[in-house]
């Protein structure tokens, strides 16, 4: 078959990778001039295996109060009401209750181990360098309320098989020494030891190589796709703004985010909605963290990527394409400098960031043929997760199409 796949980030070069070794005629298409410049540039690093957690949840429920009340400087709402935005907000909310959240979140984990194994599989049979890593989890709680609420579910996926355990503070320090001089409060750990991490804008550019080179993929990079044509609802070419169409038999739409600007074709965009984010990367230092952190209480992943250390967050439904906010910026900057000042509180060398996590109201990525356009399929709307779920989402795209 000859295949398209629109969008060069994690989850298009996964599903390129599984297409091509699946015998497919691939053809890699993104409008920026290489892979891995979107939502995957800069993001948080997790491959949080055990972390599939939706983010519309009971918590944030009980939390919504503070957020509309612009108390919580992790979450920011900086755009008007259209009628998309309000559905998907009352989506959302639909999903908070906890039998929602559970049932989303079980699907989410699901998805999360077909893509550790895929993982597992794709580094036995390349030797692509992304600073991967298993470097464990620990998600830090403020206090002995949200600690203890935390075990139930930590209960309820130890059961479902993944390995979890709950740590004191000193237990948590002896996994992660850093801890000591870590400056919030920790009442206690949720760990997590099989946790991975890896630049995902490294995977992307190196997977892209290994797929030219080992399975012939085509690249059409500083392209931008506009639409798809078709014969009555049959796909017949992707249509670009500025070239001739290029005739296929199906095209993957793992455009991210930006999947939005395709609505015309694909009404499906409708239900994802960007949730901008930020990261601020410095260089690794002897005393930062090696293991992965989570601050619940500030909203804060850290993670030390091969030479360098990371704090990704912030959560803004802000207008999509918006782009980098200064002074959204500085509330990351400030909160990370407040915890661990000795690494982000420092002038020195540093790669500031922001994207778009493209997210359903459940969370739960839109893997499914276009209702509008048959040939066409939609992998968009991984959210928080979508590094962490692309290669077990460009899985179930390529059985579809076998
Ligand atoms: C601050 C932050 C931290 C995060 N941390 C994590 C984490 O730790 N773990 C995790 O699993 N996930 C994390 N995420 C989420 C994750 O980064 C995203 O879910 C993921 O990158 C989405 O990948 P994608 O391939 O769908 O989209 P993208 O990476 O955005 O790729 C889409 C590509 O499509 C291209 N494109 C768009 N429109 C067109 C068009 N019309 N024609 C041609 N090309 C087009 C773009 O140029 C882009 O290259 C984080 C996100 C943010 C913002």
């Amino acid at each position: 078959m000859r295949i398209a796949v629109v969008g060069a980030g994690v989850v298009g070069v996964s599903s390129a990778y599984l297409l091509a070794r699946a015998g497919h005629r691939v053809t890699l298409i993104d409008m920026e001039t290489e892979p891995g410049k979107g939502a995957s540039a800069g993001n948080a690093a997790q491959l949080s295996w055990a972390y599939g957690d939706a983010m519309a949840s009971p918590a944030l429920l009980k939390h919504l109060p503070a957020i509309l009340a612009g108390r919580d400087p992790a979450f920011c709402i900086r755009r008007r009401l259209d009628p998309d935005f309000l559905l998907w907000g009352l989506r959302f909310l639909a999903n908070m209750p906890s039998r929602r959240w559970w049932h989303n979140t079980r699907d989410i984990l699901a998805l999360a181990e077909q893509s550790r194994q895929e993982m597992a599989l794709l580094l036995a049979e390349t030797a692509i360098v992304f600073d991967y890593r298993v470097a464990g989890k620990l998600h830090l709680y403020p206090d002995k309320a949200s600690f203890c609420a935390a075990r139930p579910t930590v209960e309820r996926k130890r059961q479902i098989g993944i390995d979890q355990c709950m740590l004191s503070r000193p237990e948590a320090e002896a996994v992660e020494p850093a801890l000591k001089a870590y400056q919030g409060e920790i009442a206690g750990a949720v760990y997590t030891p099989d946790d991975a991490l890896g630049d995902a804008a490294a995977f992307c550019r190196q997977l892209t190589a290994v797929i030219i080179k080992n399975f012939g993929v085509s690249v059409c990079f500083g392209r931008r796709v506009a639409g798809f044509e078709r014969y009555r609802r049959q796909l017949t070419a992707v249509r670009f703004a500025d070239r001739d169409p290029l005739p296929v038999d199906a095209a993957i739409v793992t455009v991210g985010p930006l999947i939005r600007a395709l609505v015309a074709d694909l009404p499906e965009a409708r239900s994802i909605q960007p949730v901008a984010g930020y990261s601020l990367t410095v260089p690794w230092r002897e005393g930062a963290p090696h293991v992965s952190l989570t601050d619940v209480k500030r909203k804060l992943a850290f993670a030390a990527i091969g030479d360098r250390l990371r704090v990704a967050g912030l959560a803004d439904l802000a207008r999509p394409g918006a782009g980098f906010a200064a002074d959204r910026f500085a509330v990351l900057r400030e909160t990370a400098s407040a915890v661990l000042p000795d690494f982000f509180g420092q002038a020195e060398w540093q790669h500031v960031w922001s994207g778009e996590r493209p997210m359903t109201p459940s969370s739960r990525p839109i893997i499914a043929q276009s209702r509008k356009i048959r040939g066409v399929y939609v992998n968009a709307g991984h959210g928080m997760l979508g590094w962490t779920l692309a290669l077990g989402s460009a899985r179930r795209i390529t059985d579809m199409l076998a």
